[in-house]
This record gives C-alpha cells, sequence and structure tokens, in this order.
C-alpha cells in the first residue's frame, strides 16, 4: 500500500505528464523523492526536440549523481508515471538511487501502444528488475492507470 504523500508524489508525475503532453511532448513525468519525503526534483519528456534521451528518469538519474551523496541516493526513491525504460532503469542501478515507484508497467504501456497501432520503438521495453536486480520496484498503481493510459492515448491521437 502507498501512503498519502506517496500518492501525491504519483499525481505529481501524471501533472508533469500532462504538461508535457500540452507541450507536444511524450506524456511522462517523474519526480526525485528524498528519505524524508521531500521532493527534490522533478521533470517530464523532452524528446519532442529530436533528443530522444531526453527522459525525466535519466535527468532525474544525472541530477541525483552531481548533487546528492551515495547514501542520500541510496535513501531516495523516483515517482513515475510510466515504469523506467532500459536506458533509465541502467542510469538509475549506476547512480545507485533508491526504490522506484510507478503508476504504468512498460508492459501495460507496450500493450497500449501495440493495440494503437503504434510502431515498436528501437529500444526493447524490460521490465526494471530484468535491468537493475538489485532496484525495490513499486507498481502498478491501479488507482492512476486509467489516468496515465488517457495521456498516451491522447498523444497518439487515438480514443
Ligand atoms: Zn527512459
Amino acid at each position: 500500500m502507498l501512503s498519502d504523500t506517496e500518492l501525491r508524489h504519483l499525481r505529481r508525475c501524471v501533472e508533469l505528464a500532462a504538461e508535457a503532453l500540452e507541450k507536444g511532448d511524450e506524456p511522462f513525468g517523474s519526480v526525485l523523492v528524498a528519505a524524508d519525503g521531500r521532493a527534490l526534483a522533478e521533470d517530464h519528456n523532452r524528446v519532442a526536440g529530436g533528443d530522444r534521451t531526453r527522459h525525466p528518469e535519466f535527468e532525474l538519474a544525472r541530477w541525483a549523481a552531481a548533487n546528492m551523496t551515495p547514501e542520500e541516493r541510496a535513501q531516495a526513491t523516483v515517482f513515475t508515471s510510466g515504469e523506467h525504460c532500459p536506458m533509465c532503469a541502467a542510469a538509475h542501478g549506476w547512480v545507485g538511487l533508491g526504490r522506484i515507484v510507478y503508476v504504468a508497467s512498460s508492459e501495460q504501456l507496450a500493450a497500449w501502444l501495440a493495440e494503437m497501432g503504434v510502431p515498436a520503438p528501437p529500444v526493447r521495453s524490460l521490465p526494471v528488475r530484468d535491468v537493475a536486480p538489485g532496484v525495490v520496484v513499486q507498481g502498478p498503481v491501479a488507482e492512476l492507470t486509467e489516468q496515465v493510459r488517457d495521456l498516451h492515448r491522447r498523444y497518439h491521437g487515438a480514443r
């Protein structure tokens, strides 16, 4: 079960994903939270400019490496609207961040995109545990999943 504070962080991720969509970007949002529950940094997808690596989880991992001690990173949690892709899961693992809590799993997202007829991405979709087995992962979170699915539907112009 998630606490109210944890749910609030996840709701913020969905808001950030909606912000990205409004700016014409893919709807993904993430928040980096310290051990005491404080949000330290947040971001959303910025791939619309042409750099397909500009995922929020990747940005947050690099922010954590630059601004946090290894101990602080290990105790931090990354909340995110969609489970980390393999690139972001690897970055998360390399910088030694702690838990991940996501709304929608990579498996769910892949199924939704396939259903909408979106071509497969150039990088295979894998669960975080297959990329960074030491990371504690929690999700999907059913009460917010439909909202995230809806953002992806809107991005891809599907109904
Ligand atoms: Zn990613």
